[in-house]
């Protein structure tokens, strides 16, 4: 794998600074120096069309959230303990995309912290410990947000007062099948934990399974959430991965017709601006906060909400949901010819602009297919990346500033790189996923 000297050089150093739990995409890391709507760009001006990057929802560098932004830290920048309009109106304008399933909502600086805190609020208003989570999820980077990510890897010990359970498996049966399935393994977890001296304070589930390999075309949460209910539990949506229009919805958990508890979000939420929150009703806000003093120090600072407010307004005034439904319908269309051509392609699923196909060998996972596809892209100046328990998954999840124009590259490339990589290039290095 040959890089260029000083990007070799680079690689060297960062090695030494940043250690080993850090990880590179790519057996050939790529070094970009700039960004501008669905493309990255490289030192020498090549452009790479990103089809992967769900953080700059509304474009890399984009001007609306750039002027606002720089506006606003030269006029004030500070904490929640004062008032100021700016996170008031920027709440209710959050809270109104809810279609009344949410009331209140706490701002953090990332999807792990309201993850964290997504489950103390749970802990604190069952009084109770017990956490069931998807057992390929991700949930983030606390200890408690790790505790409830079993993809992070094997040494991630699972304590005691965790649940995994299986996620819906689409491919194997119908979908009211699967909801009743995964329904039914949420009462056995309940039942496991309660055997440990555990009782249940939530499900917490990511609404489009990202990590447990994607699923969410079709809706099968509902019953479960109905069943952590039922035994005094909260229904926690993560919605990191899907919200903020991806799916064509505002929220993955609108097609799986279920009201959520708790709501975590972020990742898109400010472009690339840390910000997050965790949204809920006012009675478990009111049951938590009577009792806990929550501040955070960075969480939901007029910068931050100038950033939030700014992707609002692009998402808006460009359409960009009602993009991501129909861009996504001509993608997964795009997608399914491929599939019929390719034995290989067992299944393509997701919804709006979050799309995957999954890599078998006669019935067999793929992974090394998937990585093979994915460093022929990375070579094609095209990014996708590969998930799911397998790693077998490709993952495309592009900004969803992603127009039909930007079609024919993705398609064209991922063809080649099919049709180059048959059975799958034996290779070391595999996409780091999240
Ligand atoms: N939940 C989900 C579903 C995620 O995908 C992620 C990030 N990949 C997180 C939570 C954690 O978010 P962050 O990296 O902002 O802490």
């Amino acid at each position: 794998v040959q890089l260029a000297a000083q990007d070799a050089a680079l690689l060297d150093r960062r090695e030494r600074v940043l250690g080993a739990p850090y990880r590179l995409f790519y057996q050939r890391p790529v070094h970009f120096v700039r960004g501008e709507g669905v493309f990255l760009y490289d030192a020498d001006g090549n452009d790479y069309l990103d089809a992967y990057n769900n953080v700059p929802v509304v474009g890399h560098s984009n001007p609306v959230v750039r002027a606002r932004v720089s506006e606003q830290l030269g006029i004030l920048n500070t904490h929640t303990r004062y008032l100021t309009d700016g996170v008031v109106s920027y709440a209710e304008r959050l809270i109104d995309r809810f279609g009344g399933a949410v009331e209140q909502a706490v701002f953090v600086c990332s999807g792990s912290e309201a993850v964290d805190l997504a489950l103390r609020m749970a802990r604190h208003v069952t009084r109770r410990r017990g956490i069931i989570a998807t057992s390929h999820a991700y949930h983030g980077t606390t200890d408690a947000a790790a505790a409830i990510s079993p993809s992070l890897g094997p040494n991630n010990e699972v304590p005691a007062d965790i649940a995994l359970v299986a996620a819906p498996d689409l491919g194997a049966s119908d979908p009211q099948t699967e909801e009743r399935e995964f329904a039914a393994r949420v009462d056995h977890a309940i039942a496991d934990l309660r055997a440990r001296g555990v009782e249940p304070a939530a499900l917490i589930i990511d609404s489009i399974m990202s990590s447990d390999g994607l699923h969410g075309t079709v809706p099968v949460l509902g019953a479960a959430a109905q069943v952590i209910r039922r035994h005094g539990g909260l229904y926690i949506a993560d919605e990191v991965q899907p919200g903020f229009g991806r799916t064509g919805d505002w929220w993955g958990f609108e097609r799986h017709e279920l009201a959520p508890d708790l709501v975590v979000i972020g990742k898109p939420m400010g472009n690339g601006v840390p910000i997050a929150a965790v949204l809920g009703r006012a009675s478990v806000f009111d049951s938590f906060g009577g009792d806990v003093r929550y501040f955070n120090t960075f969480g939901g600072n007029p910068v931050s909400i100038a950033a939030a407010d700014a992707v609002l307004d692009e998402i808006d005034d460009r359409g960009l949901r009602d993009n991501a439904a129909t861009v996504g319908a001509d993608l997964r269309a795009a997608l399914s010819s491929l599939a019929a051509e390719d034995d290989g392609i067992s299944s393509v699923r997701g919804a709006g602009l979050f799309l995957a196909l999954e890599l078998q060998d006669d019935g067999v996972p793929n992974a090394s297919r998937a990585t093979a596809v994915v460093n022929h892209m990375r070579d094609a100046r095209v990014l996708i990346s590969a998930s799911g328990p397998a790693e077998n998954v490709l993952k495309i999840r592009p900004p969803l500033v992603f127009g039909s124009e930007h079609l024919p590259r993705l398609a064209d490339a991922l063809r080649a790189a099919l049709a180059a990589s048959p059975g799958g290039d034996p290779v070391s290095g595999s996409p780091v996923t999240s």
